[in-house]
């Protein structure tokens, strides 16, 4: 069994190699380039740890919580790299894409309070990090398309048992810096 840095930085390792082509969707702004899509899970785990949570397995899967919706990343994959616990995490978090994206957002809502504890943690600190670059680096979205993720994130938070309190603070904080938009 490798130790506990040495599997999260498997995992770290791993997920830059997954998402090697994707950017996230900010508009690029000045000189910037869009940031390379690794950065997001890495954030959601800095996010985590920031609010004292040190599992590894919990950590792990907050790297990777994107792989296998974003990625050719198969659920084998993972068990074979990272084992059951860190895998189950990936899937309870994961969307079945071959659902519409009107479906795929209203399974998130309904599915948040079933969630189990990592899951949620790692739900919920991927939601502050998506609202918090909509605000920071918004992309070339429509206003109806902001306005309806915003919605759906603060409904799949108001879903979960027990959100932890750092994290929903964060997430209320960003919450309330959404754009308004005229009528
Ligand atoms: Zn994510």
């Amino acid at each position: 069994m490798l130790s506990d840095p040495h599997r999260l930085l498997k995992a770290i390792s791993y997920a830059a190699e997954q998402h090697v082509r994707q950017r996230r969707k900010g508009v690029p702004s000045g000189t910037h380039k869009r940031t390379p899509y690794i950065n997001h899970p890495i954030r959601v785990a800095t996010l985590l740890a920031r609010a004292g949570i040190e599992d590894i397995d919990i950590l792990s899967a907050a790297i990777l919580h994107d792989t296998v919706e974003d990625t050719d990343t198969t659920p084998d994959d993972l068990r074979r790299k990272f084992g059951e616990t860190i895998t189950n995490i990936v899937l309870e978090v994961t969307d079945d894409k071959s659902l519409s994206k009107a479906e795929r957002r209203l399974l998130q809502i309904q599915h948040a309070p079933q969630l189990s504890d990592a899951a949620a943690l790692v739900k919920l600190a991927d939601k502050v990090d998506n609202i918090r670059d909509l605000i920071e680096e918004p992309p070339d979205w429509t206003a109806t398309r902001v306005k309806e993720y915003f919605q759906q994130a603060r409904q799949v938070v108001d879903g979960l048992q027990n959100p932890h309190p750092n994290l929903l603070q964060w997430f209320n904080a960003h919450y309330a810096q959404r754009p308004t938009f005229d009528k």
